[in-house]
């Protein structure tokens, strides 16, 4: 069969921004719901993406309700989460990446809580079992499709009462899990570090040595940014296309090589930066060199692979030797341990040469 456009460019991949409870298969979606009876409406693959793909540019607050109809699906069921991270080691391997970084709250799916927030009803499906089980899936599954994945665990804006939680868990896995995020609907805190939860649970686990990276200024204004860096002490930023509204934090950005993942088909679907006339935050990224990867977010619901990423930062104007560029500012801003970074830059390094 013919590789698929772009395949033949970019063979081997880096992933840093992913959400791996937003990485289900469609047709796992499927099978899984009907063993449980959930989404009964949904007969087909056509039924579900009808349902849950995000096909034209919409919010961000759309992409979140999407969630809410499938993860339901995993959420609290051990095969099932088992079954989803065991895959998503697959899908890695069919795209070409070599190393990835899967996100996830371990919260949304486990159902230990009077009213579970996607579980259909409560059980005694904990956070640290959600982690115990993702854990052993990522590891059997890098080790049958030769790859590597580590875990970022999610706090969630909305939920400050797990965030504690979530620290105790990175550092409890720190083995398969390297770092920490902040995710879910875009709002500063606004509270004092000393009392914010979620910046409490970034300086435990900062504390700890491993690593920091939030969702910040995807859809709302450059303040995020601040607040992720001197607040938050994070060392990557998800998104970060709004750092553009203000020239400073951009600056400040570019001078201190703060790495942005980007997400360029999410970027268009959630408003964070509408496809127009003017230039893409992502191009104006890649012409001043500043640090930044491009990944797929939540290929679920933008029924997206890396390289259809790769294809629309093409679009945006990014030239083959930039995205070539970004594998490589990702697999240096990635979490690995030094001497592990080193052995990824050099796999690199075999297929796309020494120039980067
Ligand atoms: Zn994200």
């Amino acid at each position: 069969m013919a590789p698929q456009p772009g395949e033949a460019e970019f063979p081997l991949k880096v992933e840093l921004h992913v959400h791996m409870d937003g990485a289900a298969r469609h047709q796992t979606i499927l099978d899984v719901a009907a063993t449980r009876g959930l989404i009964p409406h949904c007969k087909t693959i056509q039924d579900l993406k009808q349902e849950i793909v995000v096909s034209k540019p919409s919010t961000l607050d759309r992409l979140l309700h999407s969630f809410a109809t499938f993860v339901p699906v995993f959420a609290g069921n051990r095969d099932a989460v088992y079954r989803l991270a065991y895959e998503f080691c697959e899908d890695c391997a069919l795209q070409g990446i070599t190393y990835a970084e899967a996100r996830f709250s371990p919260h949304l799916l486990a159902n230990t809580f009077e009213k579970p927030v996607y579980a259909p009803e409560p059980g005694n499906f904990s956070p640290r079992d959600v982690v115990t089980t993702v854990s052993e899936a990522l590891k059997q599954g890098a080790l049958d499709f030769n790859i590597k994945v580590k875990e970022i665990l999610c706090c969630i804006r909305n939920f400050p009462e797990w965030s504690l939680e979530v620290a105790g868990l990175c550092r409890e896995f720190r083995d398969s899990v390297v770092a920490i995020d902040v995710a879910g609907p875009e709002f500063l805190s606004g509270m004092d570090p000393t009392q914010c939860p979620h910046k409490l649970a970034f300086k435990e686990v900062e504390i700890a040595g491993l690593h920091r990276t939030a969702h910040a200024s995807e859809v709302t204004s450059s303040e995020m940014i601040y607040e992720a860096l001197d607040e938050y002490h994070v060392e990557r930023i998800g998104h970060g296309y709004r750092s553009l509204d203000c020239e400073k934090v951009y600056q400040r950005l570019l001078k201190e090589g703060i790495h942005l993942e980007t997400c360029p088909i999410s970027s268009v679907f959630t408003g964070g930066a509408p496809n127009g006339k003017v230039i893409h935050p992502i191009l104006r990224f890649a012409e001043d060199k500043a640090n930044f990867s491009l990944n797929t977010d939540d290929p679920t619901v933008l029924d997206n692979t890396l390289t259809d990423d790769y294809l629309t930062a093409k679009e945006f104007g990014l030239s083959d030797d930039q995205i070539t560029q970004s594998i490589f500012n990702a697999a240096r801003s990635s979490f690995l341990p030094d001497e592990e970074k080193r052995l990824l830059v050099s796999e690199l390094v075999t297929v796309y040469g020494d120039q980067w």
